[in-house]
């Protein structure tokens, strides 16, 4: 079934307009698949753009954090600590490499990890004798975790910072840009994210020999012979280099997509100061979010659901979504270890994402407030 017409979808992409010229250049030169200039390109444009010494392009973003915790040699009998509230992109990896997720909640301010929550799993494993292998981060919906406090507990015990930041490229904490902050940084280039190529995703590190090694391992560990010599396990995962033209037309603009997501979270505030039942992801002093989605919860004392809302939006061909439930809810990590307070089982429950795109028009958001508004009025 085709939507109707004027239905409001999440988070869909938006072109800058140099997409298909790059794309076009790939084909000129026959260039197609994964290599090529676009390749070489995009990876040198987004280091230069987080001020990294290097970058691998990939295939996902879940690839990259799969390359991301074979290059932090993690394996089987190890356990990797990660925020709880995610998508499950963020943890499937774990299981890839053999190793075992443990779960982390998250704090009330930014729904991201809670620093005290991890320094007490640390401290559990510190005493049963083994600690985690590496920590993935996540900066839910663009806005970045309590860094200073995270890798102030990380560097105390010596454990790897991952940072998932899939939906938070061009955010940034204390003017340094998510991503690079950790032993390894991941993005995704999905068509939902702030920018895409289609489908695609990268890994940085400050260790330009850690991305080599990524990269290596995207191209089916294939030794530097003439013929096909093979030591080590590898992957299929390197980015097309039509793919990567068009990430190099969606670089251009992606300050404008931040500075456009950010206008968008605000004006949904102005609509919506009225109700005061509505709680927005908080962005406190020093932190900078892309405002991937524009989020919320619903106070303890509201008469609404968010699932009352979203059907109510939906009936008006408006796309919005419940936030991500968390993974200690999951049946499929269903016994594993969770440290926390069921923050995020709260944020899940009570919360809703409003559509975010960065082609939204004011109309649009008028569009979607008036629905919210009648319900609180109902
Ligand atoms: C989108 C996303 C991913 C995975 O990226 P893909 O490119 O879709 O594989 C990982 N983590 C988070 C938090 C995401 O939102």
């Amino acid at each position: 079934m085709t939507p109707p017409l004027n239905f409001i979808y999440l988070s869909p992409p938006h072109m800058g307009g140099k997409e298909q010229h790059h794309v076009q250049q790939a084909f000129d030169s026959n260039w197609i698949t994964t290599a090529g200039a676009n390749v070489d390109g995009f990876e040198r444009e987004l280091s230069a753009y987080l001020s990294v010494p290097a970058a691998a392009a990939l295939s996902s973003g879940t690839a990259a954090l799969h390359l991301a915790l074979l290059a932090l040699g993690v394996g089987p009998g190890d356990e990797v600590f990660c925020s709880t509230f995610t998508f499950v992109a963020s943890t499937n990896p774990i299981c890839y490499v053999g190793a075992t997720p443990v779960f982390i909640d998250s704090e009330p301010t930014t729904w991201n990890l809670c620093p005290s929550a991890l320094a007490q799993a640390l401290e559990n494993r510190l005493k049963n004798g083994k600690l985690p292998k590496a920590l993935v981060l996540v900066h839910l919906y663009g806005m970045p975790a309590q860094l200073q406090e995270i890798q102030e507990i990380t560097q105390h015990y010596g454990v790897p910072l991952i940072e998932d930041a899939a939906e938070a490229l061009g955010s940034r904490y204390r003017d340094q840009l998510l991503g690079t902050f950790g032993k390894a940084g991941i993005f995704s280039f999905n068509g939902n994210k702030i920018i895409t190529t289609s489908g695609g995703g990268a890994l940085v590190s400050p260790d330009s020999q850690l991305v080599e090694q990524a990269r290596w391992l995207a191209m089916q560990a294939k030794e530097p012979l003439p013929y096909y010599h093979h030591t080590t396990l590898g992957y299929n995962y390197r980015l097309s280099n039509i793919s990567a033209g068009i990430g190099r037309g969606q670089l251009e603009v992606l300050e404008e997509r931040v500075q456009q997501r950010r206008q968008i979270f605000d004006h949904y505030r102005y609509l919506l100061q009225e109700i005061e039942e509505l709680e927005w992801q908080a962005e406190p002093e020093g932190f900078f979010s892309n405002r991937w989605l524009s989020c919320f919860t619903l106070k303890k004392s509201c008469n609404l659901t968010p699932e009352e809302l979203r059907l109510q939006l939906l009936a008006a061909h408006i796309e919005s979504r419940p936030l991500w439930q968390p993974m200690h809810l999951q049946p499929l990590y269903q016994g594993h270890d969770y440290f926390g307070e069921r923050t995020s089982d709260e944020l899940f429950t009570r919360g809703l994402c409003l559509p975010s795109g960065s082609s939204l028009t004011q109309a649009d958001q008028e569009r979607v407030a008036a629905v919210i508004k009648k319900a609180f009025s109902a």
